[in-house]
């Protein structure tokens, strides 16, 4: 198929220096006509998007205030960084500066962010092209993008501040948002910084709610992290007197989870151990295992932990952006197991709604999500 947009790709080095623009041209409302090598392919597969500031027909600018670096990949990057911030901050620099966009090669994955609508372009929100089924916006507009950063162009032009340990990064920069990307505008009762870091993750707590029935046993693995404390409310909710078994590592951890009180059993393990984390959760729950398991977890190496847990015929929900395809279906047919296996779409209908929802409806979830964002 020829090209609608100059994709040629050729460059001097800077990110879209050889394209003709003409402002206000058509825009392809999935962004293709961002993508800048290779030809072809969606924004999120490309390893460059021109992360230009001109404007095309369909898109939302954003000013950008804080990305939220996916924790599997912000996790990543502080490891090879050994846990310095300048070597943190050079390495985002850099990824953004080749790819224009903040899109981790190791990890492959992004995180979302948090700004103020900049620009609309002409036939942005035209009802008859509308794809996203969002709210209209305006100019000034406080808004979290719902579409991973590994697809959304970025002109970064400065960081100014690092949390080192929850992945929030404040910096100066422009976000384009395409016709088809999904977003939430802010709430007002819940602290914005707490909304960017519940909307990243909720896809997960929605797809629980489908996955979970009363009186499941369900495990959940990194059960202290953002999806997974959100995850564990949802089971309680949806397994009613069902059993909630949380892994986690650490005794922080353990202790938060503890705390809020909706798992049954909290068992401090390391996941990337699948024998020990087999027999404990064994042990705990009896030989049938777990109906479901969902993996939260930020680290590689876990995907044999989440299988083993799962009865047979039960379902293993991969939320983490660390699970490796490879490992967990030729994995499980090594052991003979024949469980469902269900990928984390970071979407499901009305997914940043049903977060929002409950973290209002749980106090003392709100509270935990405050202590650590706010
Ligand atoms: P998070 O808040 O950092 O939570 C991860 C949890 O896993 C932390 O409590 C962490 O404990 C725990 N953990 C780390 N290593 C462990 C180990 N070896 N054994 C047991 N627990 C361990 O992360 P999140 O934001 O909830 O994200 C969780 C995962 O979902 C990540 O892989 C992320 O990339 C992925 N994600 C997926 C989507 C999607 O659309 N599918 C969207 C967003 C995020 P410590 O804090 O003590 O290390």
């Amino acid at each position: 198929m020829k090209p609608r947009y100059p994709t040629d790709g050729s460059n001097d080095g800077r990110v879209g220096a050889s394209l003709h623009f003409e402002q206000n041209a058509p825009g392809d409302p999935y962004g293709f006509h961002r993508v800048m090598r290779p030809q072809g392919v969606m924004p999120q597969a490309a390893w460059q998007l021109d992360n230009r500031p001109q404007l095309y027909d369909n898109e939302v600018h954003i000013d950008v205030d804080v990305l939220n670096i996916d924790s599997a990949s912000f996790a990543q990057l502080r490891e090879a960084a050994n846990h310095d911030v300048t070597r943190v901050e050079t390495a985002i620099l850099e990824i953004v500066r080749e790819r224009g966009k903040m899109h981790n090669p190791v990890t492959g994955s992004g995180g979302m962010l948090l700004g103020s609508v900049t620009k609309l372009g002409s036939r942005y929100g035209d009802p008859s092209r509308r794809l996203n089924g969002g709210p209209n916006l305006a100019i000034g507009d406080r808004v979290a993008t719902l579409v991973s950063l590994s697809l959304t162009p970025l002109e970064l032009r400065a960081i100014r501040h690092i949390d080192m340990a929850n992945g929030q990064v404040e910096v100066d920069a422009t976000a384009v948002l395409f016709e088809s990307g999904i977003y939430a505008k802010l709430p007002d009762d819940i602290p914005e910084r707490v909304a960017l870091s519940i909307f990243d993750v909720c896809g997960a707590p929605a797809q629980t709610a489908r996955l979970v029935s009363p009186g499941d046993v369900v495990v959940v693995l990194g059960a202290g992290g953002k999806s997974g404390l959100t995850v564990l409310r949802q089971a309680r909710l949806s397994s009613g007197d069902g059993t909630l078994v949380a892994v986690e590592y650490g005794d922080e951890a353990c202790e938060r989870v503890r705390k809020l009180g909706f798992a049954d059993i909290v068992l401090n393990l390391n996941a990337t151990q699948p024998t020990a984390v087999y027999a404990a959760v064994r042990d705990v729950v009896g030989p049938k295992l777990a109906d479901v398991v969902i993996n939260c977890v930020n680290v590689p190496g876990t995907e044999m932990s989440s299988i083993l847990c799962s009865r047979d015929r039960g379902t293993v929900y991969f939320f983490s952006m660390a699970t490796s395809f490879t490992a967990a279906a030729l994995g499980a047919e090594g052991i003979g197991k024949d469980v469902s296996m269900v990928i984390g779409n970071g979407y499901c209908h009305g997914h940043a709604a049903h977060a929002i929802q409950l973290l209002r409806e749980s106090p003392n979830l709100l509270e935990v999500f405050i202590q650590k964002f706010a």
